[in-house]
């Protein structure tokens, strides 16, 4: 059994609280986005953007989500699309730029102050292929000066020769998938990663000139102890990553039915999942990772860290970013974007999705234009998982409200002794923060702010 340090709640505390809810990488959450909200919303929103220097002038934050994977790992969440056929890829990225250009009609002379190629695996795509599409992008967005190219890396799939030449593109930014490096748990979950071409991949990364490293783990998988999931972290930690993000594994076999094919071995339960989460918690910590949010983990120089420090951290559909508010619009099936003032998203169905853009339209299957009562909900929320700390009267000032009128029904909730002890409110000073149990369940803490939770039963991921 884990020792943890004084601060730190009890893992059977925390298995008593969890439940399920958002994980608020939007507000309101995407279940709530309309299938009213098509093409002509989306575009009057760009519009809108363009005609505003101060957003236009900022340049764009663009992700492209490339769907396909060679083989499926049994725990996935993603919406992927399982193929050896490579040349599914060309003619997908072929469609992407048509779908960037048609962003780039409705944002002339806007630059590109971001980039991320996530998956799916965009490791699937041939180098050839990725670079056609950073320069079919760049020719409609141009990079700004300090744009960051960030790329997600499987290195079960990924040859070192590919990391040079994304160096020669411009990449600087790597996300490596690793998960958990015990062979039970390989075995388990379908995914075969040694730490060796892990770490190889990082190394070369690293001497071809990109300036960070992040890693992707899991914990609560079938198999996982607190011994092996120490050895994962530590093999982790000898790569001294720039980053870390720890998810919880999100067991949803009823939507996602080959989730069954892990069912071999014991998933953890709950008191399982928070001994886990507080034993990985512990050792990072230890190890001198800074606590970015609930769920990252930063060395102290990584401009994420930077950013919890000097309270610039956003949130966003990617988790926690430093990028500072930007438009990010999300090309390929399934991507969301997020303009500030509107939310929408495109349809998963790659053929539609196809033809949609073939017929000259964005793709897009929902979306919501957020209402004032949204935004000030989206800034509490945010600032809570981001900053840790919510001041009602900059609230007051920014949306001209009363926060203590605004907010009354979920201040009175506060009130009751088990959500009570998720804060510390302070009403004279006008207040309020998470205590060391609400930071680690602050999706929690959240939800009592979310009135499409009242009275439901709640869905979605565990808590913790
Ligand atoms: S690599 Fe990622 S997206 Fe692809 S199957 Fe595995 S978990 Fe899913």
């Amino acid at each position: 059994m884990t020792t943890l340090a004084i601060h730190q709640p009890s893992p059977q505390t925390l298995a008593k609280l969890a439940t399920r809810g958002p994980r608020y990488t939007s507000y309101p959450p995407a279940p709530h986005f309309k299938k009213e909200f098509g093409a002509d919303k989306a575009t009057a929103h760009l519009d809108k953007i363009a005609q505003n220097p101060s957003q236009s002038g900022a340049g764009i934050s663009l992700y492209a989500h490339i769907p396909f994977c060679s083989k499926l790992c049994w725990y996935c969440g993603c919406n992927v699309k399982i193929t050896r056929d490579r040349a599914r890829g060309e003619r997908y990225v072929e469609t992407l730029l048509e779908e960037i250009r048609l962003y780039g009609n409705h944002l002339p002379g806007v630059g590109l102050s971001e980039l991320s190629l996530g998956g799916g695996s965009p490791n699937f795509l041939h180098a050839d292929t990725i670079r056609r599409f950073v320069d079919g992008l760049r020719a409609v967005f141009p990079t700004q000066e300090n744009a960051r190219l960030a790329i997600e890396l499987d290195p079960r799939d990924t040859n070192v020769g590919l990391v040079d030449e994304l160096a020669t593109m411009g990449f600087t930014r790597v996300n490596v998938g690793v998960q958990d490096f015990e062979q039970t748990v390989q075995d388990t979950i379908n995914r075969h990663q040694s730490q060796e071409d892990t770490e190889a991949l990082i190394s070369r990364a690293r001497a071809v000139g990109f300036q960070s490293a992040g890693v992707d783990l899991i914990y609560g998988l079938p198999g996982q102890t607190e011994d092996s999931f120490t050895r994962t972290l530590e093999a982790v930690l000898s790569m001294a990553p720039d980053r870390i993000a720890l998810f919880g594994y999100a067991h949803l076999p009823h939507i996602l039915k080959h989730q069954r094919l892990v069912e071999r071995q014991p998933i953890p339960g709950l008191a399982g999942r928070a001994e886990l989460l507080m034993c990985a918690i512990q050792q990072l910590t230890q190890a001198g990772y800074v606590r970015v949010g609930f769920d990252h983990f930063a060395r102290p120089h990584d401009p994420m860290a930077q950013a919890v420090k000097h309270h610039t951290l956003q949130r966003n559909f990617q988790g926690f970013t430093t990028s500072q508010g930007g438009p990010l619009i999300a090309c390929g099936v399934t991507g969301i974007s997020d303009t500030g003032d509107a939310y929408w998203q495109n349809t998963s169905d790659l053929e539609l999705w196809q033809s949609e853009i073939e017929s000259g339209r964005l793709p897009i299957a929902r979306g919501l234009t957020l209402s004032t009562d949204d935004h000030i909900r989206r800034h509490l929320i945010y600032r809570l998982m981001c900053d840790s700390f919510v001041d009602f009267s900059e609230m007051e000032s920014r949306f001209n409200i009363r926060f203590s009128e605004f907010f009354r029904y979920e201040l009175d909730a506060l009130t009751d002794p088990a959500l009570g002890q998720l804060v510390e409110l302070d009403l004279e000073a006008g207040t309020l923060k998470p205590s060391a149990l609400g930071f680690e369940l602050i999706r929690n803490l959240c939800m009592v702010f979310d009135p499409h939770l009242r009275g439901i039963e709640p869905v979605g991921s565990t808590t913790i």
